[in-house]
Protein backbone atom coordinates (compact mmCIF):
# COMPACT_ATOMS: atom_id res chain seq x y z
CA UNK A 1 0.00 0.00 0.00
CA UNK A 2 1.40 3.39 -1.48
CA UNK A 3 0.63 6.62 1.27
CA UNK A 4 -1.16 8.98 -0.93
CA UNK A 5 0.56 11.86 -1.43
CA UNK A 6 0.49 14.70 1.43
CA UNK A 7 0.60 17.46 -1.68
CA UNK A 8 -2.95 16.85 -1.75
CA UNK A 9 -4.25 18.06 1.79
CA UNK A 10 -1.89 20.55 1.13
CA UNK A 11 -3.58 21.61 -1.96
CA UNK A 12 -6.65 21.21 -0.33
CA UNK A 13 -5.90 23.53 2.58
CA UNK A 14 -4.62 26.08 0.37
CA UNK A 15 -7.39 26.43 -2.41
CA UNK A 16 -10.63 25.95 0.37
CA UNK A 17 -8.23 28.07 3.21
CA UNK A 18 -8.41 26.01 6.41
CA UNK A 19 -5.80 23.62 8.16
CA UNK A 20 -7.07 20.04 8.37
CA UNK A 21 -11.01 21.10 7.03
CA UNK A 22 -13.23 18.23 6.38
CA UNK A 23 -14.20 17.56 2.59
CA UNK A 24 -11.59 16.02 0.11
CA UNK A 25 -9.73 17.65 -3.46
CA UNK A 26 -11.93 17.14 -6.62
CA UNK A 27 -10.38 17.88 -9.90
CA UNK A 28 -13.27 20.36 -10.43
CA UNK A 29 -12.29 22.15 -6.94
CA UNK A 30 -9.05 22.47 -8.39
CA UNK A 31 -10.03 24.19 -11.55
CA UNK A 32 -12.57 26.52 -10.55
CA UNK A 33 -9.95 27.68 -8.11
CA UNK A 34 -7.07 27.84 -10.67
CA UNK A 35 -9.64 30.24 -13.16
CA UNK A 36 -10.86 32.18 -10.29
CA UNK A 37 -6.49 32.82 -9.77
CA UNK A 38 -6.27 32.72 -13.05
CA UNK A 39 -7.99 36.07 -13.73
CA UNK A 40 -6.27 37.56 -10.25
CA UNK A 41 -3.14 37.01 -11.80
CA UNK A 42 -4.07 38.47 -15.14
CA UNK A 43 -5.37 41.87 -14.05
CA UNK A 44 -2.46 41.97 -11.48
CA UNK A 45 0.11 41.57 -13.99
CA UNK A 46 -2.07 43.80 -16.86
CA UNK A 47 -1.94 46.61 -13.93
CA UNK A 48 1.18 46.98 -12.16
CA UNK A 49 3.60 44.83 -14.90
CA UNK A 50 4.90 47.31 -17.90
CA UNK A 51 5.74 44.13 -19.84
CA UNK A 52 2.23 42.44 -19.51
CA UNK A 53 0.46 45.80 -19.68
CA UNK A 54 1.73 45.88 -23.16
CA UNK A 55 1.88 42.08 -24.02
CA UNK A 56 -1.77 41.60 -22.53
CA UNK A 57 -3.42 44.88 -23.41
CA UNK A 58 -5.89 42.99 -25.48
CA UNK A 59 -6.87 40.75 -22.93
CA UNK A 60 -8.81 41.82 -20.21
CA UNK A 61 -9.42 39.32 -17.06
CA UNK A 62 -13.18 39.30 -17.68
CA UNK A 63 -12.94 38.14 -20.66
CA UNK A 64 -11.10 35.01 -19.01
CA UNK A 65 -14.31 32.65 -18.92
CA UNK A 66 -12.80 29.30 -18.50
CA UNK A 67 -9.31 27.76 -18.29
CA UNK A 68 -9.11 26.69 -22.01
CA UNK A 69 -9.18 31.11 -22.89
CA UNK A 70 -5.79 30.63 -21.33
CA UNK A 71 -4.87 29.19 -24.44
CA UNK A 72 -5.35 32.63 -26.19
CA UNK A 73 -2.94 34.39 -23.98
CA UNK A 74 0.46 35.09 -25.72
CA UNK A 75 3.09 32.95 -24.32
CA UNK A 76 5.97 34.46 -21.79
CA UNK A 77 10.13 33.46 -23.03
CA UNK A 78 13.03 33.71 -21.29
CA UNK A 79 14.18 36.01 -23.87
CA UNK A 80 11.18 38.57 -23.01
CA UNK A 81 12.96 38.21 -19.25
CA UNK A 82 16.29 38.62 -20.19
CA UNK A 83 15.59 41.80 -22.08
CA UNK A 84 14.18 43.73 -19.51
CA UNK A 85 13.45 41.87 -16.42
CA UNK A 86 12.38 44.93 -14.24
CA UNK A 87 9.13 45.36 -16.37
CA UNK A 88 7.58 42.22 -15.19
CA UNK A 89 8.11 43.64 -11.72
CA UNK A 90 4.30 43.69 -9.67
CA UNK A 91 5.62 45.53 -6.89
CA UNK A 92 8.14 47.78 -5.91
CA UNK A 93 11.70 47.18 -6.13
CA UNK A 94 12.10 47.87 -2.17
CA UNK A 95 9.46 44.45 -1.73
CA UNK A 96 11.65 42.44 -3.63
CA UNK A 97 13.87 39.98 -0.51
CA UNK A 98 15.94 37.53 -3.03
CA UNK A 99 17.14 38.50 -6.62
CA UNK A 100 18.57 35.63 -8.62
CA UNK A 101 20.28 36.16 -11.89
CA UNK A 102 20.71 32.89 -14.61
CA UNK A 103 23.07 32.45 -16.91
CA UNK A 104 21.27 32.95 -20.58
CA UNK A 105 19.51 29.89 -22.58
CA UNK A 106 17.84 32.56 -25.21
CA UNK A 107 19.28 34.19 -28.30
CA UNK A 108 20.38 38.01 -26.59
CA UNK A 109 23.16 36.54 -24.78
CA UNK A 110 21.96 38.33 -21.32
CA UNK A 111 21.77 36.72 -18.05
CA UNK A 112 17.62 36.50 -16.75
CA UNK A 113 17.05 37.96 -13.73
CA UNK A 114 14.32 36.56 -11.36
CA UNK A 115 12.61 38.65 -8.64
CA UNK A 116 10.95 37.14 -5.72
CA UNK A 117 9.06 39.16 -2.58
CA UNK A 118 8.89 37.48 0.83
CA UNK A 119 5.70 36.54 0.00
CA UNK A 120 6.85 34.13 -2.83
CA UNK A 121 9.56 32.99 -0.77
CA UNK A 122 7.04 31.80 2.17
CA UNK A 123 5.17 29.95 -0.88
CA UNK A 124 8.01 28.15 -1.82
CA UNK A 125 9.09 27.41 1.72
CA UNK A 126 5.33 25.85 2.40
CA UNK A 127 6.11 23.73 -0.62
CA UNK A 128 9.13 22.58 0.70
CA UNK A 129 7.53 21.83 4.12
CA UNK A 130 4.84 19.78 3.00
CA UNK A 131 6.61 18.30 -0.25
CA UNK A 132 9.23 16.81 2.72
CA UNK A 133 6.85 15.53 5.02
CA UNK A 134 6.45 13.11 1.52
CA UNK A 135 9.88 11.43 1.69
CA UNK A 136 11.65 11.67 5.72
CA UNK A 137 9.78 10.95 8.59
CA UNK A 138 9.94 12.88 12.10
CA UNK A 139 13.52 12.23 13.62
CA UNK A 140 15.14 11.93 10.22
CA UNK A 141 18.30 14.36 8.68
CA UNK A 142 18.42 15.51 6.11
CA UNK A 143 21.82 16.40 4.28
CA UNK A 144 21.17 19.96 2.13
CA UNK A 145 23.53 19.45 -0.91
CA UNK A 146 23.03 22.92 -2.23
CA UNK A 147 23.87 26.08 -2.04
CA UNK A 148 22.54 27.55 1.09
CA UNK A 149 25.30 30.67 2.11
CA UNK A 150 22.65 33.09 1.01
CA UNK A 151 19.89 34.16 2.16
CA UNK A 152 16.91 32.85 0.24
CA UNK A 153 19.37 30.52 -1.94
CA UNK A 154 17.57 27.58 -2.73
CA UNK A 155 19.23 25.43 0.41
CA UNK A 156 18.46 28.27 2.30
CA UNK A 157 15.20 28.53 2.00
CA UNK A 158 14.52 24.14 1.72
CA UNK A 159 16.89 24.18 5.34
CA UNK A 160 14.05 26.96 7.03
CA UNK A 161 11.26 25.18 5.39
CA UNK A 162 12.21 21.80 6.83
CA UNK A 163 13.27 23.42 10.11
CA UNK A 164 9.46 23.65 10.95
CA UNK A 165 9.04 19.78 10.90
CA UNK A 166 10.60 17.17 12.76
CA UNK A 167 13.11 16.44 10.73
CA UNK A 168 16.18 17.92 11.02
CA UNK A 169 18.19 20.02 7.47
CA UNK A 170 21.93 19.72 8.28
CA UNK A 171 22.99 22.56 5.32
CA UNK A 172 26.17 21.57 3.66
CA UNK A 173 26.49 23.25 0.51
CA UNK A 174 27.81 22.17 -3.26
CA UNK A 175 30.27 19.03 -2.56
CA UNK A 176 33.69 19.69 -3.52
CA UNK A 177 35.34 16.91 -1.98
CA UNK A 178 33.36 14.13 -1.68
CA UNK A 179 35.71 12.51 0.97
CA UNK A 180 34.57 15.34 3.01
CA UNK A 181 30.61 15.16 2.77
CA UNK A 182 30.88 11.12 3.17
CA UNK A 183 32.37 11.95 6.49
CA UNK A 184 29.72 15.03 7.67
CA UNK A 185 27.32 12.60 6.23
CA UNK A 186 28.98 9.80 8.57
CA UNK A 187 29.35 12.38 11.69
CA UNK A 188 26.02 13.76 11.70
CA UNK A 189 24.31 10.20 10.53
CA UNK A 190 22.50 11.74 7.78
CA UNK A 191 19.50 9.51 6.59
CA UNK A 192 18.16 11.63 3.63
CA UNK A 193 20.68 13.58 0.50
CA UNK A 194 18.79 16.62 -1.26
CA UNK A 195 21.02 17.33 -4.28
CA UNK A 196 22.13 17.44 -8.16
CA UNK A 197 21.69 14.26 -9.75
CA UNK A 198 25.86 14.50 -10.90
CA UNK A 199 27.02 15.22 -7.42
CA UNK A 200 24.74 12.84 -5.83
CA UNK A 201 25.92 9.93 -7.84
CA UNK A 202 29.61 11.45 -7.36
CA UNK A 203 29.23 11.27 -4.14
CA UNK A 204 27.39 7.19 -4.13
CA UNK A 205 30.06 5.69 -6.48
CA UNK A 206 32.79 7.51 -5.03
CA UNK A 207 33.88 4.13 -3.13
CA UNK A 208 34.20 1.21 -5.01
CA UNK A 209 31.46 -1.46 -5.17
CA UNK A 210 31.11 -3.28 -1.91
CA UNK A 211 33.28 -0.95 -0.19
CA UNK A 212 31.33 1.25 2.73
CA UNK A 213 34.67 2.93 4.55
CA UNK A 214 32.69 5.54 5.81
CA UNK A 215 29.72 3.64 7.10
CA UNK A 216 26.51 6.17 5.32
CA UNK A 217 23.12 4.45 5.46
CA UNK A 218 21.08 6.09 2.78
CA UNK A 219 17.09 6.08 3.18
CA UNK A 220 16.21 8.23 0.85
CA UNK A 221 17.93 10.95 -1.86
CA UNK A 222 16.03 13.69 -3.86
CA UNK A 223 17.62 14.91 -7.15
CA UNK A 224 16.65 18.40 -7.04
CA UNK A 225 16.79 19.49 -11.05
CA UNK A 226 15.23 20.11 -14.32
CA UNK A 227 16.28 16.42 -16.03
CA UNK A 228 16.99 13.43 -14.21
CA UNK A 229 18.71 10.72 -15.87
CA UNK A 230 17.26 6.77 -15.14
CA UNK A 231 20.57 5.79 -15.43
CA UNK A 232 21.88 8.15 -12.28
CA UNK A 233 18.61 7.32 -10.04
CA UNK A 234 19.33 3.21 -10.86
CA UNK A 235 23.17 3.65 -9.99
CA UNK A 236 22.17 5.82 -6.51
CA UNK A 237 19.33 3.10 -5.48
CA UNK A 238 21.44 0.02 -6.22
CA UNK A 239 24.39 1.82 -4.30
CA UNK A 240 22.83 2.41 -1.41
CA UNK A 241 19.04 0.14 -1.10
CA UNK A 242 17.84 3.48 -0.95
CA UNK A 243 14.25 5.21 -2.46
CA UNK A 244 15.10 8.41 -5.07
CA UNK A 245 12.70 10.84 -5.81
CA UNK A 246 12.95 13.26 -8.38
CA UNK A 247 12.05 17.15 -7.75
CA UNK A 248 11.24 19.01 -10.82
CA UNK A 249 12.46 22.48 -10.32
CA UNK A 250 13.27 25.79 -12.20
CA UNK A 251 13.99 29.39 -10.67
CA UNK A 252 11.35 30.81 -12.79
CA UNK A 253 8.88 28.56 -11.16
CA UNK A 254 10.07 29.60 -7.39
CA UNK A 255 12.57 26.92 -7.26
CA UNK A 256 9.67 24.09 -6.89
CA UNK A 257 7.39 22.37 -8.96
CA UNK A 258 6.90 19.14 -8.29
CA UNK A 259 7.45 16.25 -6.41
CA UNK A 260 7.49 12.25 -7.11
CA UNK A 261 5.45 10.34 -4.42
CA UNK A 262 6.12 7.18 -2.17
CA UNK A 263 4.81 5.38 -5.79
CA UNK A 264 8.27 6.94 -7.33
CA UNK A 265 6.27 7.11 -11.01
CA UNK A 266 6.20 10.91 -12.35
CA UNK A 267 5.90 14.07 -10.46
CA UNK A 268 2.86 15.90 -8.59
CA UNK A 269 2.51 19.48 -9.19
CA UNK A 270 1.87 22.39 -7.12
CA UNK A 271 -1.46 22.33 -8.65
CA UNK A 272 -2.53 25.76 -6.21
CA UNK A 273 0.32 27.78 -7.37
CA UNK A 274 0.67 26.88 -11.26
CA UNK A 275 -1.40 26.25 -14.33
CA UNK A 276 0.95 23.45 -15.76
CA UNK A 277 0.06 23.10 -19.63
CA UNK A 278 1.87 20.66 -22.81
CA UNK A 279 2.47 22.79 -25.63
CA UNK A 280 3.81 21.77 -29.39
CA UNK A 281 6.89 23.03 -29.05
CA UNK A 282 7.01 24.26 -32.85
CA UNK A 283 3.55 25.34 -33.40
CA UNK A 284 2.65 26.37 -29.69
CA UNK A 285 -0.60 24.70 -30.17
CA UNK A 286 -2.08 23.11 -26.61
CA UNK A 287 -1.12 19.29 -26.99
CA UNK A 288 -3.86 16.23 -25.82
CA UNK A 289 -3.43 14.78 -22.23
CA UNK A 290 -0.76 12.19 -22.54
CA UNK A 291 0.97 13.97 -25.49
CA UNK A 292 5.08 14.73 -24.93
CA UNK A 293 5.45 18.46 -25.77
CA UNK A 294 6.86 21.82 -23.81
CA UNK A 295 5.91 22.41 -20.43
CA UNK A 296 4.43 25.97 -19.85
CA UNK A 297 3.25 26.93 -16.89
CA UNK A 298 1.12 29.81 -15.84
CA UNK A 299 1.85 31.38 -11.76
CA UNK A 300 -1.34 31.78 -9.87
CA UNK A 301 -0.02 33.17 -6.71
CA UNK A 302 3.12 34.86 -7.18
CA UNK A 303 2.53 38.51 -6.08
CA UNK A 304 6.37 39.97 -7.26
CA UNK A 305 6.65 38.84 -10.77
CA UNK A 306 4.06 36.30 -11.82
CA UNK A 307 4.87 34.35 -15.10
CA UNK A 308 1.91 33.96 -17.74
CA UNK A 309 2.25 31.04 -19.88
CA UNK A 310 6.40 30.71 -19.17
CA UNK A 311 7.70 29.15 -21.98
CA UNK A 312 10.44 26.36 -19.89
CA UNK A 313 11.70 24.40 -22.61
CA UNK A 314 11.41 21.46 -21.05
CA UNK A 315 9.90 18.69 -22.81
CA UNK A 316 7.24 16.21 -20.53
CA UNK A 317 3.78 14.68 -20.93
CA UNK A 318 0.98 14.34 -18.37
CA UNK A 319 0.56 10.54 -17.69
CA UNK A 320 -3.20 9.40 -18.00
CA UNK A 321 -4.89 7.75 -15.23
CA UNK A 322 -3.99 7.27 -11.71
CA UNK A 323 -1.52 7.26 -9.98
CA UNK A 324 -1.17 4.33 -7.51
CA UNK A 325 -0.83 6.55 -4.65
CA UNK A 326 -4.67 7.70 -5.12
CA UNK A 327 -4.43 11.69 -5.50
CA UNK A 328 -6.22 13.21 -7.58
CA UNK A 329 -3.57 15.57 -8.16
CA UNK A 330 -2.45 15.18 -11.97
CA UNK A 331 1.28 13.37 -12.81
CA UNK A 332 3.78 14.17 -14.99
CA UNK A 333 6.46 12.07 -16.18
CA UNK A 334 9.66 13.29 -15.40
CA UNK A 335 11.41 15.69 -18.03
CA UNK A 336 13.53 14.26 -20.61
CA UNK A 337 14.56 16.96 -22.70
CA UNK A 338 15.19 20.37 -23.56
CA UNK A 339 13.45 21.58 -26.64
CA UNK A 340 16.95 23.14 -27.97
CA UNK A 341 18.33 19.68 -26.19
CA UNK A 342 18.17 18.07 -29.70
CA UNK A 343 21.09 17.94 -32.28
CA UNK A 344 20.76 17.14 -35.82
CA UNK A 345 23.40 14.94 -36.90
CA UNK A 346 25.40 14.98 -40.48
CA UNK A 347 23.93 11.80 -41.31
CA UNK A 348 20.55 12.08 -40.23
CA UNK A 349 18.88 11.27 -37.07
CA UNK A 350 18.67 13.26 -33.56
CA UNK A 351 21.06 12.88 -30.68
CA UNK A 352 20.43 14.35 -27.39
CA UNK A 353 21.89 14.67 -24.20
CA UNK A 354 19.39 12.40 -22.50
CA UNK A 355 20.15 9.59 -24.72
CA UNK A 356 23.76 9.97 -23.59
CA UNK A 357 23.18 10.36 -20.25
CA UNK A 358 21.43 6.94 -20.63
CA UNK A 359 24.43 5.48 -22.17
CA UNK A 360 26.81 6.84 -20.53
CA UNK A 361 25.17 7.11 -16.60
CA UNK A 362 24.98 3.26 -17.09
CA UNK A 363 28.72 2.81 -17.19
CA UNK A 364 29.54 1.80 -13.25
CA UNK A 365 32.69 4.18 -12.58
CA UNK A 366 31.56 7.36 -14.84
CA UNK A 367 30.72 10.15 -12.38
CA UNK A 368 29.99 12.46 -15.01
CA UNK A 369 30.76 13.67 -18.75
CA UNK A 370 30.58 16.35 -21.13
CA UNK A 371 29.42 16.26 -24.88
CA UNK A 372 30.55 18.46 -27.92
CA UNK A 373 29.80 18.28 -31.22
CA UNK A 374 32.29 19.94 -34.33
CA UNK A 375 32.41 19.51 -37.59
CA UNK A 376 35.45 19.10 -39.98
CA UNK A 377 35.77 17.59 -44.29
CA UNK A 378 32.31 16.76 -43.86
CA UNK A 379 31.82 14.29 -41.04
CA UNK A 380 30.86 15.31 -37.21
CA UNK A 381 33.07 15.00 -34.36
CA UNK A 382 31.61 13.85 -30.82
CA UNK A 383 33.77 14.37 -28.18
CA UNK A 384 33.12 13.23 -24.68
CA UNK A 385 34.94 14.16 -21.73
CA UNK A 386 34.31 11.82 -18.66
CA UNK A 387 35.10 12.46 -14.85
CA UNK A 388 35.50 9.21 -13.63
CA UNK A 389 35.62 7.35 -10.08
CA UNK A 390 39.22 6.66 -9.04
CA UNK A 391 38.24 3.06 -8.47
CA UNK A 392 38.22 2.18 -12.19
CA UNK A 393 40.79 0.07 -14.49
CA UNK A 394 41.39 1.06 -17.97
CA UNK A 395 38.64 -1.22 -19.56
CA UNK A 396 36.28 1.61 -18.67
CA UNK A 397 37.37 3.37 -21.77
CA UNK A 398 36.18 0.29 -24.08
CA UNK A 399 32.95 0.14 -21.95
CA UNK A 400 32.66 4.09 -22.67
CA UNK A 401 32.70 3.15 -26.20
CA UNK A 402 30.35 0.57 -25.99
CA UNK A 403 28.01 2.62 -24.41
CA UNK A 404 28.40 5.47 -26.92
CA UNK A 405 27.62 2.66 -29.90
CA UNK A 406 24.38 1.38 -28.47
CA UNK A 407 22.54 4.89 -28.90
CA UNK A 408 20.80 3.61 -32.48
CA UNK A 409 21.74 7.50 -34.06
CA UNK A 410 25.04 7.53 -33.10
CA UNK A 411 25.97 3.60 -34.68
CA UNK A 412 23.83 4.47 -37.91
CA UNK A 413 26.01 7.35 -38.34
CA UNK A 414 29.31 6.11 -37.57
CA UNK A 415 28.43 3.12 -40.17
CA UNK A 416 27.73 5.98 -42.69
CA UNK A 417 31.09 7.57 -42.25
CA UNK A 418 29.07 10.77 -41.29
CA UNK A 419 30.25 11.01 -37.29
CA UNK A 420 33.70 10.34 -35.72
CA UNK A 421 34.30 9.41 -32.02
CA UNK A 422 37.23 11.72 -30.96
CA UNK A 423 39.56 9.64 -28.12
CA UNK A 424 37.74 9.61 -24.64
CA UNK A 425 39.04 12.05 -22.31
CA UNK A 426 39.12 11.38 -18.93
CA UNK A 427 39.50 13.15 -15.56
CA UNK A 428 40.38 10.87 -12.76
CA UNK A 429 41.93 13.80 -10.31
CA UNK A 430 38.26 13.13 -8.33
CA UNK A 431 37.68 17.10 -8.33
CA UNK A 432 34.06 17.41 -8.76
CA UNK A 433 32.99 19.54 -11.46
CA UNK A 434 31.06 22.71 -11.49
CA UNK A 435 27.34 21.50 -11.92
CA UNK A 436 26.32 23.16 -14.86
CA UNK A 437 23.13 22.76 -17.69
CA UNK A 438 23.27 19.39 -19.33
CA UNK A 439 23.22 20.51 -22.58
CA UNK A 440 25.70 19.04 -26.28
CA UNK A 441 27.39 21.65 -26.90
CA UNK A 442 27.08 22.07 -30.93
CA UNK A 443 29.95 23.81 -32.31
CA UNK A 444 29.52 23.16 -35.42
CA UNK A 445 28.92 26.51 -38.20
CA UNK A 446 25.46 27.33 -39.12
CA UNK A 447 23.98 24.53 -37.09
CA UNK A 448 21.03 25.85 -35.90
CA UNK A 449 20.50 23.26 -33.80
ZN1 LIG B 1 1.17 9.70 -6.30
Amino acid sequence: MIDKTPLEQWIFNKITGRAGGAGRLTPALIASYQLKKLKETVALAREKSLFYRAALGGFPADKISSLKDLQSLPFTTANDISQNPLRFLCCSQDDIKRVVTLESSGTTGLPKRIFFTADDQELTKDFFHHGMTVIAKPGDKVLILLPYERPGSVGDLFAESVRRTNIMPVPYGIIRDPEDTLKVMAAEQADTLLGIPAQVLALACHEAPGENKFQVNIKNVILNTDHVPRAVVNRIKKRWTCRVFNHYAMTEMGLGGGLECAALAGYHMREADFIFEIVDPVTGAALPEGAEGEIVFTTLTRGGMPLIRYRTGDLARFIPGPCPCGTVLRRMAPVKDRVKGLVALAGGGLLSMSMLDEALFAVAGVLDFTATISFGSGVDYLAVKTRLAGWVGEEITESIQKALLSIPVVAENIKQGSLALTPIEADCSGRLWKPSKRIIRDLRPQSGA
